[in-house]
């Protein structure tokens, strides 16, 4: 349900793995994910089931349309009946507002400023790592107070960067606009490491305290994973205040 789970001055990070939910194969079990071809009823029920767990109001659970785009969102309440925006970040100021991130290899990243009480959820594939949706995050906190040397950051599972196999001439467009997330597969072909840029993007917007999660989805079974399975879940990384 949920793999793991920290608190930091009343900033609350959490990020699940697949069991313990009611989907059936090839989504079991926990799949949050709604547009991945589950069954709906599975996905609410499992929503559900994991804001139980960590304590929240499905109610104030705030999801994305993520497009793999740079775009971030401001949001000081449940969509309701608008349109849910594409965008790859959201961020708040509400306290008891949790926001959700869908994963299955690209790297959830929770970020949180405590003192000026704003969170935000980012999600950042190779490509939205690229064009800096995690930068406009911070820059979309920042303008509500935040301040990146009181940032804390957690990133979850993702694919690890030994795993993610590119095109060469991919991973050379990438490392020109992010040396850090050039890397090699362990069989030793061109990679990227999409955690790796995402540490540095922040490391050079002076967010220094940053933690990052061991598991690599494509090497943990108890992880949904896109690159190894295609059809299957979607992992969920959730961040609120007190
Ligand atoms: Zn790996």
């Amino acid at each position: 349900m949920i793999g793991q789970r920290d608190t930091v001055s009343g900033a609350h990070f959490a990020f699940t793995d697949r069991w313990s939910g009611v989907s059936a194969a090839p989504y079991e079990e926990l799949n949050l994910g709604g547009a991945v071809g589950d069954d709906p009823e599975a996905v609410r029920t499992n929503r559900e089931l994991a804001a139980k767990s960590l304590g929240l109001d499905p109610a104030l659970v705030v999801w994305m349309n993520q497009v793999h785009g740079p775009d971030a969102a401001v949001v000081d309440a449940p969509w309701g009946e608008k349109p849910v925006p594409e965008v790859d970040a959201i961020v708040t100021v509400r306290r008891g507002l949790a926001l959700a991130v869908l994963t299955a290899d690209c790297t959830p990243v929770l970020l949180a400023d405590p003192v000026a009480g704003v969170v935000a959820a980012a999600h950042a594939g190779r490509p939205g790592m690229v064009a800096g949706v995690v930068p406009a995050a911070v820059r979309a906190m920042m303008e509500l107070g935040a301040d990146p040397s009181r940032i804390v950051v957690r990133t979850g599972p993702a694919v690890c960067g030994r795993c993610y196999e590119v095109p060469e001439a991919m991973r050379a467009e990438v490392s020109a606009l992010e040396p850090a997330a050039h890397a090699e597969t362990s069989w030793g072909t061109p990679a990227v490491d999409v955690t790796a840029g995402v540490h540095a993007q922040l490391e050079r917007l002076g967010v220094r305290d940053r933690a990052q999660s061991p598991v690599c989805t494509l090497e943990s079974g108890d992880h949904f994973s896109y690159r190894r399975d295609r059809t299957t879940g979607r992992l969920a990384g959730y961040v609120w205040l007190d």
